[in-house]
């Protein structure tokens, strides 16, 4: 059976392929510590939940506008425009189901064939995936841990010809939990503007950051709004990765293309999900804080004991919940150090080159686990590591 070239070129993520080996070894009756999800280990709050559940007994599971409902795309025009210092109107939000709709859709109605688009390595292995099916073609830009994993800015500019169409950034960072500073943001912003560049920016982490920091949204800066797309959403802020619900915030002549595109294909959002979604965005945020506390914990555990382990230095991440320790000292390819130290010593977590190839040296850990699990694993990796010498 012959398949479409678009579809034989999609590749597994690697966090799959790595969760189905540990659980083949769980099988086998080992024990082994999941470092490797990137999804909060939190349940969704009882109030959100309810919410949902009111929606459902209340007769809210209809079909309903592609775009999302009312209510919740002016809410989160209001509360996500505010927070980023912005005004957006209702028609510039769009819903949809999670944020990997917001990143396919926009793509596949910005790029033609043959576009450029630039986008981080290491990065969301979604991107790839997203700007080829949109039959553009992914350069890699390199992040560089000296800067807090934010864009190499000389190959940046490098790296712009007559075909690049759109810029991807995602800060917070998934696999560096780096932060872009705001100058190199503004850097971007002005080459953006100067080339006429499309920016879609993957601000799914915005609110999980350190430190008491904000994180600077590029569409907030002059001239960047009418040209940006927002992807945001619910999975992590909120916590609720299976309800599936996320936004975009995009120039209204674009989210009119993007909500056709909806229409014709998965029709419209699940109707109580976004009666949720409004409860989540309406109800107390403390619950949200309480919970980035909880991640900046077990991050200062994480970094400080992966920095006294000889063979590994780990920057401090500024947000997502993501550590990215570099042990290019081992002078070994990542993705056989990760399996090794899956199979031998029971740990789950991702070799960066599963995020592109400017991954290798460095492995990507999630401490969207207990503080408790975080110890064992840590206790396990000093083991490895030890042996390893
Ligand atoms: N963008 C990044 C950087 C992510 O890490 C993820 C999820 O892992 C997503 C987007 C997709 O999130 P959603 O569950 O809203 O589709």
């Amino acid at each position: 059976m012959a398949f479409a070239e678009r579809v034989i070129r999609l590749k597994q993520e690697g966090a799959y392929e790595v969760l189905a080996r540990a659980q083949e070894l769980e099988r086998d009756g080992r024990e082994i510590i999941h470092l490797e999800i990137g999804e909060p280990d939190f349940a969704t709050a009882p109030h959100i939940s309810m919410a949902g559940v009111k929606a459902i007994v209340e007769g809210r599971t209809r079909y309903n506008p592609s775009a999302g409902i009312h209510e919740l795309r002016a809410a989160l025009a209001d509360d996500a425009g505010r927070r980023r210092g912005m005004t957006v109107l209702p028609d510039q939000v769009v819903v949809g189901p999670g944020a990997k709709p917001l990143l396919f859709f926009p793509m596949l109605a910005l790029v033609e064939p043959g576009d450029e688009v630039l986008c981080p390595d290491p990065g969301f292995p979604t991107y790839e995936a997203v700007i080829r099916l949109a039959g553009g073609v992914p350069v890699s830009v390199p992040l560089v841990e000296e800067n807090d994993f934010s864009f190499d800015l000389d190959a940046f500019h490098r790296l712009i010809t007559r075909r690049t169409k759109v810029v991807l950034l995602n800060s917070p960072s998934n696999p560096t939990g780096g932060v872009m500073p705001r100058e190199d943001l503004e850097r971007i912003a002005e080459v953006a503007i100067e080339r006429g560049l499309w920016v879609i920016s993957d601000e799914i982490y915005s609110r999980i950051a350190y430190d008491g920091r904000q994180v600077p949204s590029i569409a907030a800066f002059p001239g960047m709004q009418e040209r940006t797309v927002i992807v945001d959403g619910f999975s992590k802020t909120y916590a609720m990765t299976g309800w599936r619900l996320g936004y975009g915030i995009l120039p209204e002549t674009l989210a009119a293309r993007v909500q056709l595109l909806l229409t014709h294909s998965v029709g419209c959002t699940a109707h109580m999900t976004q009666y949720a979604g409004l409860e989540a965005v309406h109800g107390p945020q403390e619950w949200v804080e309480g919970m980035v506390a909880i991640y900046q914990r077990r991050r200062d555990r994480l970094v400080a004991g992966l920095n006294a382990i000889p063979g590994i230095r780990c920057k401090t991440p500024q947000g997502a919940f993501y550590a990215f320790p570099n042990v290019s000292a081992l002078n070994r390819p990542v993705s056989d150090l990760a399996s090794q130290i899956l199979e031998e010593a029971g740990v789950a977590l991702l070799p960066g080159t599963a995020f592109g190839p400017a991954g290798e040296g460095y492995l990507r850990i999630s401490y969207a686990n207990s503080l408790e699990r975080i110890e064992q694993g840590l206790t396990r990796l000093e083991a490895f590591f030890r042996r390893l010498k």
